[in-house]
Order: structure tokens, then sequence, then C-alpha cells
């Protein structure tokens, strides 16, 4: 793979900038995009010269493969700017790793290092007064890669292009969040694509969350879909149980994806000196714990919420309110993490990289 071609980013700049159309004080997640977007085609069997240009849309033809065979990956990261308005990533060689994971998946070209991440670092520093300070605040990042090839033949697309946009958010709140234990439908099933971010997989969740929504639960705790007896992710998260005063988390899988948030909850819970067990957690003992009081907290974890505390479930038709605690785990280490992450605490851990 030439690296000579990729090295060097083109920038075009916008004209003019949006950013004094845009509320900052009443943004709704990932609705307002940035004045710019880094882009990158795959074609000829070579990632072509890379390119910053103004954010637009963008012709595709009707049979262009994407369209057809969902091939189609993403990623979701975050950039935090602190007092010295420097600017700020979270575990960003994560992202790029698990880019390169979901593309393999896919029959997609993995994306070179120094395009994914010089993009990256050009593209924010380029759009960097769209990053605000303080905490809650951040810049939401949403690289992804598409299958550009055309016809309708039902084969991987020779062509790709690869795309980052930017897009300010401020702190999300779920709300009550209740949910729902699947019985019938799955997120994932092994030798699937569970593992990837991939764009179907989100499409394949709509319909039964839909039907969990008509029947008045936010989300749906998807189980394992051999048996439905394994709690295994929440929504588009990855969940959390507090049986007592131990984390349980399932360790992932081919039908678990490897969320950031996930571990980096797991390493500081650890170093808090809160016990965690990853291990499969069943269905059964949730019911049963929920039952005896032991059951204190389930929350989801991902990069958009950080953490999302979850209020009850049901199953069988029965539901199960969690009790509602004065100083609750999920919220210390939201706490925890989203100060490190703001720069507010000191991040012992070398999470955190600077662009
Ligand atoms: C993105 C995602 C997560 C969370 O991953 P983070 O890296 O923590 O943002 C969890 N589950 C699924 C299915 C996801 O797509």
């Amino acid at each position: 793979m030439s690296t000579t071609q990729t090295s060097k980013i083109e920038i075009i700049k916008a004209p003019t900038s949006k950013i004094n159309e845009v509320d900052f004080e009443n943004l709704s997640f990932g609705s307002v995009f940035t004045d710019h977007l880094f882009e990158c085609d795959f074609k000829n069997g070579e990632w072509q010269k890379p390119v910053i240009k103004p954010y637009a849309p963008f012709l595709l033809d009707p049979s262009t493969r994407v369209f057809h065979y969902g091939q189609a990956i993403f990623e979701g990261m975050k950039a935090y700017k602190d007092d010295n308005n420097d600017i700020w990533l979270f575990r960003p060689d994560e992202n790029y790793k698990r880019f390169n994971t979901s593309a393999v998946r896919m029959a997609m070209p993995e994306v070179p290092e120094e395009v994914f991440m010089n993009g990256l670092n050009q593209l924010l520093q380029l759009d960097e007064a769209w990053v605000k300070k303080g905490k809650g605040n951040s810049m939401y990042i949403r690289p992804f890669m598409i299958a550009t090839g055309t016809g309708v033949i039902a084969n991987p697309s020779d062509d790709y292009k690869f795309m980052i946009i930017l897009s300010p958010v401020s702190a999300y709140y779920s709300g009550d969040v209740k949910v729902l234990i699947a019985e019938h439908f799955s997120r994932a099933a092994n030798g699937g694509i569970g593992a990837a971010k991939a764009a179907g997989n989100y499409a394949a969740q709509f319909y039964p969350t839909n039907l969990a929504n008509k029947e008045g639960f936010q989300q749906v705790i998807w189980t394992d879909d051999a048996t439905h007896t394994k709690l295994e992710e929440a929504g588009t998260m990855n969940v959390f149980f507090r049986i007592n005063d131990t984390l349980l988390t399932a360790p992932v899988s081919e039908r678990i994806l490897d969320g950031v948030t996930r571990k980096t909850l797991i390493d500081l819970a650890k170093s808090e000196g809160i016990n965690v067990d990853v291990r499969p957690v069943l269905v059964s003992e949730l019911v049963e714990a929920s039952k005896n009081g032991t059951l204190k907290e389930i929350f989801g974890a991902g990069t958009a919420a950080v953490v999302s505390p979850i209020s009850g479930f049901s199953y069988q038709d029965v539901y199960y309110e969690l009790p509602k605690l004065e100083n609750p785990i999920a919220l210390q280490l939201k706490d925890k993490l989203t100060n490190i992450q703001n720069k507010l605490a000191e991040d012992t851990f070398g999470w955190t990289v600077k662009v």
C-alpha cells in the first residue's frame, strides 16, 4: 500500500462558517455538523489523495453497492476541549483498530492509520471553534466507510469512500429508561457481524426496538440468539449489572461489540476498588436478584451517552423495578470518566491524546 499518496491532505476551506447559526445550548444529538468533512476514496486497489472540504451532500449512482448490499461501517468517538483550549481525543487508537476489524469482516479495505489519524486531527484543528469547553460538551466524531462501486451484482465493491464528519454535542440525558429483555429477537448471532460496527446491525434493531417502544420500553436488552438466556447488550450499548456491590458484564464475543466505554469502565471500577466480574450473565439470575433485593443497578455504556442508567426491566410480561439509589455506581463512574475526558481530573491511565 502506497503511503506517499495519502500523506498530504488537500484542504479546501468553506468560504463562510455556519457556526453563528448554531444554538450550542440546545443541540439535539447528532443533528448539527461542522463546516468541513474529511474524505478519502479507495480506487484501483489503493487509497487516493485525502481531502478536507466543505461539508455538503454528494451524488451517487442509484446502483451504488452500499444501497443494495449494505457494505457500510462506522465508528463513534469524541473530542473534548480543556480550559487551555487544547483538544483531546479519548483512546482513539481503540476506535481506529476496531474500524479496521469491522472493515475486514465486511470485506472492505482497511484504512491506513495515517489516513484515519491525520484526517481526524487536521479536521478537528480546522473546525476547532466548534469544539466547546465545559463538562458534558464534546465533539462527536463519526468516521464511516461505504461501498461506492456501481452495479447491482452481489459482490464486494471495488471502490469505497472513507469519510469523517463532526457533530458538536452537549450532555446527553436519556431520561427514564425502561428495558424489555428480548425473548425472540436477536441483535447478533454466532458467525454473524455483531462484533463489527456495521450499519446493518442497527437497521436490524429498529423493528424490535419499535415494538418495545409501543409497549412503553425505551430499549431492548439483547440476549444470546441460541438460547435467549444470557444478557448481552442494551440497545446499542454494552450493559452492566450491579448485584450487591459487584458489577457484572458479559465478556465480548462474536455477538457482543468490544466497546471502548465498557473496557474503560471496567478498568475505572477496578481502580476504585469495585469488584468487577466479567462473565456470562443469565436472565434467570437477574430476575432472582431483583426478587431477593440484591439487584441494585443496570446501566448501558457507550460513547454517546457514556453511562445510561436503567430504571427497570420487563421479562416474560413481568415488570421488575430497580431501587432508586442515593449514590449509584453508574453515576459515580460516569462522573469519574467524564472528568478524565474533559481534562478536569488527572488521566492516570494515559487514555487522553492531544490533537
Ligand atoms: C458502538 C457500540 C457500543 C459502544 O461502544 P463504545 O466504543 O463504548 O462507544 C456498544 N454496542 C454496540 C452494538 C455498538 O454499536
